[in-house]
């Protein structure tokens, strides 16, 4: 750990330094320490209480520059008390680093006791530009107290139809039950409500009145009407967003004939240079499955069915694989298990399982098939080419071995 950073470690302001571009959590300080655990920076920033307008850390970069207000929420906490904690996004640069982002978390003691006296007499002065703006609007809005526990005050007509309440209904909520975060959103608004506004938008997951889920991007900052200190929230439902984004995200990492993870997976697992999932010391055993005389199939029942097999094969290698294990396509008719903490025995058993059950498949009008298997256990330090290399020669040796054969590197 860089000397530098040390000093922060008297503060008793939670603080962490992330690198923008690899995402790698550079330096916590004491304090934040505390509050992690054994969270990641990934479980902080994408826990079941965390908000953050982007993804990738690297698209904060230009609004930082431009010194923008940029919060995000973050879950902290062990799994069974797990709360939100709001943190204030800067950028930095440090010697050898380059530039980082600093998150700097935001502790304040909850608002005890409620002002429950605050009068809600903008509700009989819905005139003027407010009427015009706010009940005419056809983005769902609504008007918030925070200094009444969240308290809906007042809701447009696009949010009553949004969120399906009759007005009455909805002015009867409060946020922290139509936010499923809960009750933690209450210190993320009461920051809000201090902010000068104009910060970037928060995503959240909002709860519709026939129990349905949204996922909503909120532009939310204090307001002043008729002296009452209230939230505007201005409500941008991103839920169709929210399924294509996933859609392509899941296309980009699977193969669209048998929905297995392709080739590029394979190698963001076993690259020890990102922050995969795969730690390094977990080392793994390969196998590299070769469906035998597949192109006989092809040409003897055509192409589709040709598919056909390659799908049931698919489904097979996934049955016969465990909770931990993955399966790609490879390639044509190839197929490669990946066996975290796995001997190279247990591998063999595995490779043997799954050969035998692949020989008893038994498809529709056509004619049973085998599959021949190379296995090999990574080596410390060996580089996946060179993996491949032996894993390739001995799939190379079972099938002049006259396939339907497992055997070792
Ligand atoms: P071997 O036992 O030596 O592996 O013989 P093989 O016929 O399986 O091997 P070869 O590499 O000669 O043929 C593989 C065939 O797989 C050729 C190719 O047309 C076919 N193939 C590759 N991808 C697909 C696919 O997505 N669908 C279908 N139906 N066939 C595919
Ligand atoms: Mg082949
Ligand atoms: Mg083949």
């Amino acid at each position: 750990m860089p000397a530098g950073f040390d000093a922060l470690n008297v503060l008793n302001t939670p603080v962490w330094l992330v690198s923008p571009v690899t995402e790698y959590l550079l330096f916590a300080n004491s304090a934040a320490k505390e509050m992690m655990h054994d969270a990641t920076l990934a479980t902080l920033r994408k826990g079941p209480n965390s908000a953050h307008a982007q993804n990738a850390l690297s698209m904060y970069v230009p609004d930082l520059k431009l010194k923008q207000d940029i919060v995000e929420i973050w879950t902290i906490g062990p799994h069974s008390q797990q709360t939100s904690l709001t943190c204030r996004l800067s950028l930095a640069t440090f010697e050898g680093f380059g530039e980082v982002i600093v998150f700097e978390g935001i502790v304040r003691q909850p608002p005890t006791g409620l002002k429950a006296t605050r009068s809600t007499s903008y509700q009989r002065k819905k005139q003027g530009f407010y009427a015009r703006f706010f009940l005419t609007n056809s983005a769902p809005m609504l008007l918030i107290d925070p200094s009444r526990d969240g308290q809906i005050v007042d809701a447009n007509l696009a949010a009553l139809n949004f969120y399906g309440y009759t007005h009455d209904a909805m002015c009867n909520k409060h946020t922290w039950e139509i936010n499923t975060l809960g009750r933690n959103i209450l210190p993320v608004m009461t920051e809000i409500a201090r902010l000068p506004g104009g910060h970037k938008p928060l995503n959240f997951v909002h709860r519709l009145a026939d129990g349905s889920t949204r996922h909503v991007q909120t532009y939310a900052g204090p307001i002043e009407i008729y002296g009452d200190k209230l939230m505007l929230c201005i409500i941008h439902d991103i839920t169709e967003q929210k399924r294509l984004e996933q859609e392509l995200e899941h296309a980009a990492q699977r193969d669209s004939l048998t929905g297995l993870l392709n080739r590029r997976q394979f190698y963001h697992l076993t690259d020890q240079t990102s922050p995969a999932q795969l730690p390094a010391q977990q080392e793994f055993s390969l196998l590299l499955v070769d469906t035998d005389h597949f192109k006989r199939i092809n040409d003897m029942f055509g192409h589709q069915k040709g598919d056909e097999v390659l799908i049931a094969l698919s489904r097979m290698l996934e049955s016969a694989c465990r909770k931990d294990d993955y399966v790609f396509r490879w390639g044509g008719e190839e197929f490669v298990l990946l066996l975290p903490r796995t001997s190279l025995e247990a591998a063999m058993q595995v490779a043997e399982t799954v050969r035998a059950a692949v020989a008893h498949i038994a498809l529709p009008g056509l004619p049973r098939f085998t599959v021949s298997i190379g296995v090999a256990r990574h080596n410390p330090d060996e580089n996946i080419d060179a993996l491949f290399k032996r894993v390739d020669d001995a799939l190379y040796r079972a099938k002049n071995d006259g396939r339907n054969k497992v055997l070792a590197a």
